[in-house]
């Protein structure tokens, strides 16, 4: 009984207590106590800490607001914060879009077999074409960055991100398949291309690119191989869950 009753008052004192507010100067904010005057926040919601935090450093300039004088002044101090938090959200949203923009600019490049460096073209027309139709948006323009450098770690990482994907599926491949097929670039380097498509215990199956290769020497039958054998470790891949292999359309094994 005792402990019950000493758990209940312990969990009361974790809990912000709305005349703190008018108390110390404390607002409530992400399960932490916010000063509203130096905004310094205080992790352990007790009445301690918080007295302790306001006696030691805003009772001399504040302990002389009582009343309503006191509430005033907490309601403009709170509002003040809600309005620099607005901001921050305002700006955190438009970086975000920023670089949700410049990732899809990437993606068509890429997709369109683009130099990296066509970017800044891209934004070069994006800029004329705002001009002319919102000129107010062409400063939030400006802002987006496509350069070749930007453009190119955008598309690294999108890369990196596809592969761990295929990498999270793989895992619960039951039976997996390979296509592998040679084609020959602009260039003129041989390309290796690896496709795998598995699937795993609920049917769900995944079908996509996994690796790809320049062989800039002969390929044989051993320089496939070594591929194989790569994508099989980048994946983590079990032999014994491989059900097909194709090399150029052409089946050559079924397990
Ligand atoms: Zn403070």
């Amino acid at each position: 009984m005792v402990d019950k009753r000493k758990r209940k008052v312990d969990d009361e004192c974790r809990r912000f207590q709305e005349e703190w507010s008018v108390k110390y100067f404390f607002i409530e904010s992400a399960d932490k106590a916010l000063c509203v005057i130096c905004h310094e926040t205080v992790a352990v919601l007790k009445e301690y800490n918080l007295r302790r935090h306001y006696q030691s450093k805003h009772q001399g300039t504040y302990s002389r607001f009582e009343g309503n004088i006191r509430e005033e002044k907490l309601a403009k101090l709170k509002q003040c914060i809600n309005s620099q938090r607005s901001v921050f959200t305002k700006a955190s949203k438009q970086n975000e879009s920023r670089a949700r923009a410049s990732f899809k600019v990437a993606y068509i490049l890429a997709k369109n077999g683009k130099p990296f460096t066509d970017g800044e073209i891209v934004k070069n027309c994006l800029l004329e074409v705002v001009d002319e139709l919102c000129p107010e948006k062409s400063n939030v323009i400006k802002t987006i960055t496509l350069g070749a450098n930007t453009v190119a770690r955008r598309i690294g990482d999108m890369g990196t991100n596809l592969m761990e994907q295929i990498a999270s599926h793989a895992k619960n491949f039951v039976h997996f398949s390979l296509a592998i097929d040679e084609s020959t670039d602009r260039c003129g380097t041989s390309q290796l291309l690896i496709f795998i498509r598995g699937v795993d215990a609920n049917l769900n199956i995944t079908q996509e690119l996994a690796s790809l290769n320049s062989m800039y020497n002969t390929t044989t039958g051993k320089d496939l191989m070594k591929e194989i054998q790569k994508t099989f470790e980048q994946y983590s891949l079990d032999w014994n869950r491989l059900k097909c292999l194709t090399i150029d359309g052409e089946e050559i094994c079924v397990v």
